[in-house]
């Protein structure tokens, strides 16, 4: 496990040695994603927004989370970039392209049983899922050492990556009254 302070506001995760340009990139992307959030959650979809990008930095899909709208429980912004970029691509095994997954928040245990079958080889994301279970109350599951077990398969794992603006827009997310949503449970 990496950590690097980043202007001593926030520590970067990773499962690999950080690469600076590799992560100035995602610092833009995910940037942009957080940005673009109003965008999706004001059509009722959000607040999670995921990016799939080629090795030469083109990007393929930018999709949300549409569980709410589909009335589906595994649309997770993770699970509709990978299926859309699958569809595109004509593939169910994207390991021969050295995709990067761009995340604003930390995949849940789903995601991330997605993400290994898919053949992503890098993954970015902004905010961990302790910070997004205390912002939203949303369930991300549990994952014991996913980013060693990612790191054994070859996928390398960014992770904190402009977390202020990824809490910034959760929070807004939760304080127009959003839908927070999750199975019902006794405990
Ligand atoms: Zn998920």
């Amino acid at each position: 496990m990496t950590e690097l302070s980043k202007n001593s506001e926030y520590k970067i995760i990773s499962n690999a040695e950080i690469d600076s340009e590799k992560l100035q990139r995602a610092e833009k992307i995910i940037t942009d994603l957080q940005i673009s959030m109003p965008l999706y959650t004001k059509n009722g979809s959000g607040p999670f927004v995921a990016a799939v990008y080629d090795k030469n930095g083109n990007l393929l899909v930018q999709t949300s989370n549409s569980v709410v709208i589909d009335n589906c429980s595994h649309n997770h912004a993770e699970m509709n970039a990978i299926k859309e970029v699958q569809k595109k691509l004509g593939t169910y095994d994207l390991s021969l392209y050295e995709l990067s997954l761009y995340i604003t928040a930390e995949p849940c245990m789903m995601c991330i049983g997605a993400i290994l079958w898919s053949g992503i080889k890098e993954v970015y994301f902004g905010v961990p899922s302790s910070t997004v279970e205390k912002i939203t109350g949303f369930d991300e599951g549990f994952k014991p050492e996913w980013l060693e077990e990612f790191k054994k398969r070859g996928i390398t794992v960014y992770g904190n990556i402009e977390p202020e603006l990824g809490e910034k827009a959760l929070l807004q997310y939760v304080n127009s009254g959003n839908k927070i949503y999750k199975p019902e449970r006794k405990n």
